[in-house]
C-alpha cells in the first residue's frame, strides 16, 4: 500500500517504521526541518548532545519506546535523579514513601492518609470505575483537604489552570500508576534518536520529507494530499491508499475538506493548552541539592516546575553547562505566549532568587520555546470523546496525542499509537 503520513513525531515516525517493515510504501512529510516533533531537540554550540526545547525523560516502565530503542539498538542512559517539591519557600524531597512519611508539614495522620492513597491507586489495576470523578472533588475527600491543598491543588492548576478542578481522577491514577523511581533517557537526546529512526525507516526504503507541510487533505476517489515546501505557495498533489494524519485535532479540522459537522463538532470540543519553556544556560549549578525536578506548589508562582536536566544527565555532554527549564503551562491567549525571553526572566527573576539569590552571575545564555499545543485537558469520562483512529474521511486515519488515555501524554504512548494505527491499517 502507498501510505502518506503527517507530522515525524514519535507517532508518525513508529507508524511508518511498523509498515515499512511490512514492505508497504511510505512517505512522512514534516513541516519541520528535523524529527521529534513536541520532543524536538536543539544543540548548543559545543555541545556533544542534543536538548529538548521542553524536558522530557523516560520511566522505566515506559516498554513501548524502550523496546522500540532496543530494537533499533538505541542506547538508553537509567539513572535515579531527586524530585522535591516548593512549598513555603522551602524544598522537601518528594518522591518515594519514605519522603512522604518524612515530609513535615503535614501531620503524620496527615501524611499516612496521603500515602495510603497514593498507594491504593498505584496497585489499583482499574482506571475506568474513576473517571467518572473530578480528582478535586476525590482528592481533598480521600486524602485529606490540607494534603490536597498544600501539594496536589497547586500542581493541578500550574498544569491545567482554568480546568484544574474538571480534570479526572483517571488521569491522576495514571500518573501515580506510571511514576518510576529512576528515569530514562536516549544517549545523545531525543532528537538523536529520532534521527536514528528516521535512518532506520530510510534503510527499509521509506521517505521522510522535512520542510515540507500539508495545507490540505482529501478523500473523494482516493485519500489525497496537497504538499509544499515550508515558505514556498506552490502546491503539489498526490494520491495514496491510506493517510495517517498525527498532528493534533484542531490542525486537522483545518486542513481536512470534507468531513461531516458532528464530527467537527465533536472533535472541536477536546480542549488543550500550551507550554513555555525558557532554559538557563548557567556556569554553576542551580539548585544546591541536586536536585533535578522541582515541582512548585504555589499556584501563584510565575513558574511551575524548575528543571535541571543537567542533574540526571552528566554536563560534560553539554560542554560543562548547567540546563535548567523553567516550564509552564499555558492557554495560548496567555501574555506568557507574548513575551520574549527577556520578558519571561524578568517575571519569573524574583521566584527564582528565592532558590538561589546568586544565579543571575551564572547565566552564560537563555533561550525560550512556546509550543501552543502540548497538554491535552482530560475531563470525566473522556473515554466517551476519545477520538478513534478512523476518521469519516475514507482510509483517513487519525492518531494524536487527544487519543492518549487514561494515560498522560508523552513519547511512550506516540508510539504505541503509531503501531495499533500501523496494524489497524495492515489488517
Ligand atoms: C512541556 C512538555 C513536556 C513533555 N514531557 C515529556 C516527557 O517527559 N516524556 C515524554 O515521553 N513525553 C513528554 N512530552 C510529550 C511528548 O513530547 C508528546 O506526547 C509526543 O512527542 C507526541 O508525539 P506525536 O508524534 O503524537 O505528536 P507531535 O510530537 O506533536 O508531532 C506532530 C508533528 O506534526 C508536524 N506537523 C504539524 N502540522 C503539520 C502539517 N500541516 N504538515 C506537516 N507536518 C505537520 C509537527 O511539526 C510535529 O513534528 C512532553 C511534552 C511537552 C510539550
Amino acid at each position: 500500500m502507498k501510505i502518506a503520513i503527517i507530522g515525524a513525531g514519535f507517532t508518525g515516525l513508529s507508524a511508518a517504521f511498523e509498515l515499512v517493515k511490512k514492505n508497504h510504501d511510505v512517505s512522512v512529510f514534516e513541516k519541520d526541518l528535523k524529527p521529534g516533533g513536541l520532543a524536538i531537540g536543539y544543540q548548543g554550540r559545543g555541545w556533544e548532545w542534543s536538548l529538548e526545547k521542553h524536558y522530557h525523560h523516560w520511566f522505566t516502565n515506559d516498554n513501548s519506546i524502550l523496546n522500540l530503542a532496543k530494537e533499533i539498538n538505541y542506547e538508553i542512559i537509567i539513572n535515579r535523579p531527586k524530585t522535591s517539591v516548593f512549598i513555603k519557600n522551602n524544598i522537601y524531597q518528594l518522591d518515594s514513601p519514605t519522603t512522604v512519611l518524612r515530609f513535615p508539614l503535614l501531620s503524620f495522620f496527615e501524611r499516612l492518609k496521603m500515602s495510603t492513597v497514593i498507594g491504593l491507586l498505584k496497585y489499583d489495576p482499574f482506571w475506568k470505575p474513576l473517571e467518572k470523578y473530578k480528582a478535586s472533588v476525590m482528592l481533598p475527600k480521600f486524602m485529606g483537604k490540607k494534603s490536597y491543598e498544600m501539594i496536589w491543588k497547586p500542581l493541578f492548576i500550574n498544569k491545567f489552570g482554568s480546568f484544574a478542578d474538571d480534570v479526572s481522577l483517571a488521569w491522576f491514577w495514571a500518573r501515580i500508576k506510571k511514576r518510576t523511581p529512576s528515569l530514562a533517557y536516549p544517549k545523545g537526546g531525543f532528537l538523536n534518536f529520532a534521527t536514528g529512526l528516521v535512518e532506520e525507516i530510510e534503510k527499509l526504503g521509506g521517505k521522510i520529507y522535512f520542510n515540507t507541510e500539508i495545507p490540505e487533505l482529501s478523500s473523494k476517489e482516493k485519500p489525497q494530499i496537497k504538499f509544499r515546501r515550508v515558505g514556498n505557495s506552490k502546491l503539489k498533489i498526490e494520491n495514496f491508499d491510506a493517510i495517517i494524519v498525527t498532528i493534533p485535532s484542531f490542525l486537522f479540522l483545518k486542513i481536512a475538506t470534507g468531513l461531516p459537522r458532528e464530527y467537527k463538532e465533536a472533535l472541536g470540543k477536546l480542549k488543550s493548552l500550551g507550554a513555555t519553556n525558557l532554559i538557563l544556560r548557567l556556569n554553576k549549578p542551580f539548585f544546591n541539592d541536586s536536585t533535578y525536578w522541582l515541582s512548585v506548589c504555589d499556584k501563584n508562582a510565575p513558574v511551575m516546575a524548575i528543571v535541571e536536566h543537567t542533574n540526571f544527565m552528566d554536563k560534560k555532554n553539554y560542554n560543562n553547562e548547567h540546563l535548567v527549564y523553567l516550564g509552564n503551562y499555558k492557554s495560548i491567549d496567555d501574555d506568557y505566549f507574548k513575551m520574549t525571553k527577556k520578558q519571561m526572566l524578568k517575571k519569573i527573576d524574583p521566584y527564582l532568587k528565592k532558590i538561589n539569590p546568586e544565579y543571575k552571575k551564572s547565566i552564560i545564555n537563555y533561550e525560550l520555546f512556546k509550543a501552543p499545543f502540548a497538554q491535552p485537558i482530560i475531563p470525566v469520562n473522556y473515554s466517551k470523546i476519545l477520538p478513534p483512529f478512523i476518521t469519516p474521511l475514507n482510509n483517513v486515519y487519525l492518531a494524536n496525542i487527544e487519543q492518549v488515555y487514561p494515560w498522560d501524554r508523552g513519547t511512550n504512548y506516540a508510539v504505541e499509537l503509531g503501531n495499533k494505527v500501523a496494524k489497524l491499517i495492515i489488517k
